[in-house]
């Protein structure tokens, strides 16, 4: 793990994780198995943080508990 993270805005932005530089993170989204979907599966609108775990009933752009920017690509599987 290096400590080394990029400020996309350089300036820490103004709130209290400030002296940490936002990591980027995506929403997991919890998906559950239905015969009707293409793909077998379907994709609920809760999500999780993939940073840390936090849940949302929907995507934000940052995630209010990690204050990750929620702007990486999901892996694809
Ligand atoms: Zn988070």
């Amino acid at each position: 793990m290096s400590n080394r993270y990029i400020d996309p805005w350089g300036t820490g932005m103004n709130n209290d994780n400030a002296k940490k530089p936002a990591p980027h993170a995506y929403w997991i989204h919890e998906k559950i198995k239905v015969k009707q979907s293409v793909t077998g599966y379907y994709y609920l609108p809760d999500c999780t943080c993939s940073n840390c775990g936090y849940y949302s009933r929907r995507e934000l752009p940052v995630c209010l508990n990690c204050n990750a920017l929620m702007d990486e690509k999901p892996p694809k599987r």
